[in-house]
């Protein structure tokens, strides 16, 4: 090709490429879509069911182009109004979403600015706004300003990151991996598990410690199992305290755990991916001793209200943390490790990443900190006010939760978990506000898990009668 005919080819590929980068008109037009979509949805949500079971239509992808509006239309009714509604507060199964608008346009701006914020090099000011978000949370958690920490997608890839730092700073490879002790309570996350088995440690031993009648830990049962352990010249590594359990908000007594793992010197994780923001309310002494974890998670998409995609992980020991994610070593050194540690990708699997402090960052800083507090105690209150009323319509509930996760069922003559079932169906397809069930001590039971910041007093009166009209449908 000589140069006229690759300018001619250049031409011709141009007008198309250039379609990419939409002119001003369009981009006004999609953006003034965009916005109108997003504000007739959020404004619908007063009213919207909170689960449907209707299947998406097709959603495939063909060559030719669609108008926007159209395209829009689609993901309403195939995306938006399929399963959970998770951005109405009538999602009360789980553990629901947030998705304050300030964090949603935080995406928006990170996503149409794109700095690379895992490098500091490349992007100072965005790595730095990821940072301010870790230091905020070690004030917070009132971890050591010399601690560590990453923001993730979520608490599965938190715990995964935190599990491997354990893991390195305790030497757990080749043959020690089946000597290795890992201590939990069944009410540990599934995510916990999951994470063993992909950093390689599936064939750890797994110890089950016992747990009393609000479903935590007992520190006794964890001593003595430590103390057997190492007398059969097993290794025993790691201890796992969950604040805030998915199933029944129990917080384990993290303060005496902290005694135990100390005394025996294990790695102490704590799992506040649920519940960790809680200790900025009234419940603030339940989460004494937390500060005395080596890694912590929390999930801002969680308890902060966020939208989905943004867990965090807090680790004390830098080293641990930099062996399985800095590839390159000479870490060793302070003034190395200082400047390394500005880059978050050095302290995560991932290099390119999308840039999720900003949905942390701009929330916190144009709200303040008062109304996350204030929505936390509301959720808090919710709780106490579903359990009595909900008591009050003939149900039995379980013991007394740390936090916004409570269950009922109700007391059948006879085919308990059956007919229990059978209204949790009920309730599914009535569908004006979601719940999810779990067995809970060998029984069917449903669950109510109350942390959506658009729930409020009237979402609760909606469940309340919900469960009233699917009990007086099935009995
Ligand atoms: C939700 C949850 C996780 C997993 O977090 P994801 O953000 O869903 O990956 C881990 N632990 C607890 C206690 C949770 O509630």
């Amino acid at each position: 090709m000589d140069t006229q005919e690759i300018i001619k080819a250049l031409d011709r590929l141009t007008e198309q490429s250039s379609k990419l980068d939409v002119g001003s008109e369009e981009r006004t037009a999609m953006m003034s879509a965009s916005i109108e979509y997003a504000d007739s949805f959020i404004a619908g949500l007063k009213t919207v069911h909170g689960f449907s079971q209707k299947e998406p239509g097709d959603l495939s992808i063909h060559k030719q182009s669609k108008p926007w509006g159209e395209l829009l239309k689609l993901y309403q009714n195939n995306v938006a109004e399929t399963g959970i509604n998770a951005a109405s507060g009538t999602h009360l199964g789980y553990i629901p979403g947030g998705g304050v608008l300030a964090g949603a346009l935080g995406d928006f701006i990170a996503a149409v600015t794109n700095p690379f914020a895992g490098v500091y090099y490349a992007s100072p000011g965005a790595a730095t706004i990821e940072n301010e978000v870790i230091n905020w949370l070690k004030t917070v958690f009132s971890f050591p300003d010399t601690s560590v920490g990453n923001l993730t997608s979520g608490g599965s890839v938190s715990n995964l990151i935190a599990f491997a730092a354990a893991r390195d700073k305790h030497g757990i490879k080749n043959d020690l991996i089946t000597r290795s002790v890992v201590y939990l309570s069944e009410q540990v996350h599934h995510s916990a598990q999951k994470a063993l088995r992909i950093i390689g440690l599936e064939d750890v031993i797994i110890r089950y410690v016992p747990i009393d009648t609000q479903h935590r830990i007992r520190p006794d049962e964890l001593d003595a199992l430590i103390i057997r352990d190492y007398a059969d010249g097993l290794t025993p590594f790691m201890v796992i305290g969950t604040a805030g359990t998915t199933d029944t908000g129990a917080i384990d007594p993290l303060d005496a755990i902290a005694d135990i793992a100390q005394k025996h010197r294990l790695w102490y994780h704590i799992d506040g991916a649920y519940g960790g923001f809680f200790i900025l309310t009234s419940r603030k002494a339940a989460f004494r001793g937390i500060e005395r974890a080596d890694s912590l998670i929390v999930d801002p998409h969680k308890s902060l209200f966020m939208p989905y995609g943004v867990g965090a992980v807090l680790i004390k020991d830098r080293d641990a943390m930099l062996h399985s994610n800095y590839y390159t070593a000479h870490y060793m050194q302070d003034a190395i490790a200082d400047e390394l540690i500005q880059s978050p990708a050095n302290l995560s699997p991932e290099l390119t990443r999308h840039f999720r402090g900003l949905r942390v960052w701009l929330p916190l800083q144009y709200h303040g900190i008062e109304p996350f507090i204030a929505c936390l105690e509301e959720k808090l209150l919710l709780t106490v006010y579903f359990r009595q009323r909900i008591t009050a319509l003939g149900f039995e509930v379980g013991p007394e939760p740390d936090l916004s996760v409570s269950y009922f069922r109700y007391p059948f003559d006879t085919d308990t978990d059956r007919r229990n079932k059978q209204l949790m169906d009920a309730i599914h397809h009535d569908g004006d506000v979601f719940l999810s069930s779990s067995v809970i001590g060998g029984k069917f039971v449903i669950r109510i898990a109350i942390l959506a910041f658009r729930t409020r007093r009237d979402t609760i009166d909606r469940a309340l009668s919900m469960i009233e009209r699917c009990l007086k449908e099935i009995i």
